[in-house]
């Protein structure tokens, strides 16, 4: 038996909503992208949603929108998915990246103050794996430094910090809908904001940099083709109204695990802090300080031989090729996100991974670790 890294949650319904598109008129712009928008919008509590066909579509956008391009730096973390950080060099503009909290692995706020420059415009921060711990110091320093906020919320659907919800602290935020995210279009993406203007404009530019109220013909400006098409919006919109029954089933999973791995002084199992409601997005574990990348990756490769599916959550961004011949960035720049992502181990983890198999991973986890010791 294989236990998968991550399985969508698809249900009749979402396959009728999609096969009703199919056998309508209008595959693009029609009216499931509006309906899609509007109840995203409703659901995070912004007066604005715009679905464009990728997360990492959606953050560039928000670059262009806030006028953010070259000379100007942009903040973020270096232990995030690689399209926090490229949206910004798309733009022209350079990541800056500063180190995490060893707990949470969100961006360090307490560290912030040291990558802000005369050229810094925007903080970017990410709510990783789904944890908001901390984005409510992010918006503090950022406001101090009249700082623009971005927010990369692409894992964090549905996840709140002391009641505020994951998306409502940038002054313009993403979501992402990738199949391993907490829901799924295929692919697609949500940008959030309470300004019109942006959302205009981002509106906009999804589709050729079309006015909105001049002909298809018409250009106004340098645009691009991310339109999301009612296909995926039709998906969408019946996997947002399953949201919190996702999020009920994705924490009780986390619940096993946290469970079954209690007390085992090898691992770093995560929680949730007091101030969070964390929607999880992964389950990511941390072997001991003491463990080598090594041993990390022979732990991986061992529970690949018995059919189970992990990950190393995340190499970190300014260590990848490019990053390091465009920037120079080195290892030990950034020694918390390094050092964490050396021990990181993603399980298995979705909606309806049952508890059985759970104890198997949890089994299989502990009998290589003590064959590791
Ligand atoms: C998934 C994700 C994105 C966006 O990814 P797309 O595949 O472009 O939708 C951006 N940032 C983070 C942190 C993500 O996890």
């Amino acid at each position: 038996m294989q236990v998968y890294l991550s399985r969508p949650d698809i249900s009749e319904e979402e396959i009728e909503a999609v096969s009703a598109v199919l056998r309508g008129p209008n595959l693009s712009l029609g009216p499931k992208l509006a309906e899609f928008e509007e109840a995203f919008a409703k659901y995070i509590g912004l007066k604005r949603a715009v679905g464009v066909n990728s997360g990492t579509s959606g953050l560039f956008l928000c670059m262009l929108a806030l006028g953010i391009g070259q000379g100007d730096e942009v903040i973020t973390t270096p232990f995030t998915f690689i399209a926090s950080a490229t949206p910004i060099m798309m733009a022209g503009a350079r990541p800056v990246f500063v180190d995490i909290d060893p707990v949470s692995l969100n961006i360090d706020a307490a560290k912030l103050e040291s990558g802000i420059t005369d050229r810094t415009k925007a903080i970017l921060p990410v709510e990783v794996f789904g944890n908001p711990a901390g984005m409510d110091k992010v918006l503090e320093i950022a406001q101090k430094h009249n700082l623009m906020v971005v927010e990369d919320s692409c894992e964090a659907l549905g996840s709140a910090l002391n009641g505020k919800k994951a998306g409502t602290f940038g002054r313009m935020s993403v979501f992402g809908f990738y199949p391993n995210k907490q829901i799924t279009t295929g692919e697609g993406g949500m940008i959030l904001t309470d300004e019109d203007d942006l959302a205009d404009m981002c509106v906009s530019l999804r589709n050729q940099g079309r006015a909105r109220n001049g002909g298809w013909l018409s250009h106004e400006r340098l645009g691009y083709n991310f339109r999301l098409s009612d296909i995926n919006c039709a998906l969408g919109i019946v996997q947002l109204s399953r949201v919190e029954q996702f999020k009920a089933k994705r924490r009780q999973v986390a619940k096993w695990y946290q469970e079954m791995l209690a007390d085992d002084e090898r691992l770093i199992v995560p929680a949730e802090p007091d101030d969070c409601d964390i929607s999880w997005f992964v389950f990511v574990v941390r072997l001991a300080e003491r463990f080598t990348r090594q041993q990390r990756d022979s732990i991986l490769e061992a529970m690949r031989g018995q059919k189970i599916q992990v990950s190393n959550y995340f190499t970190p961004v300014h260590l990848q090729p490019f990053m390091v011949e465009q920037f120079g960035y080195k290892r030990g720049d950034f020694p918390v996100a390094e050092s964490v992502s050396e021990r990181t181990i993603a399980l298995p983890f979705y909606n309806n991974l049952p508890q059985d198999e759970v104890a198997i991973v949890c089994k299989t986890l502990k009998e290589i670790l003590d064959k590791n010791l």
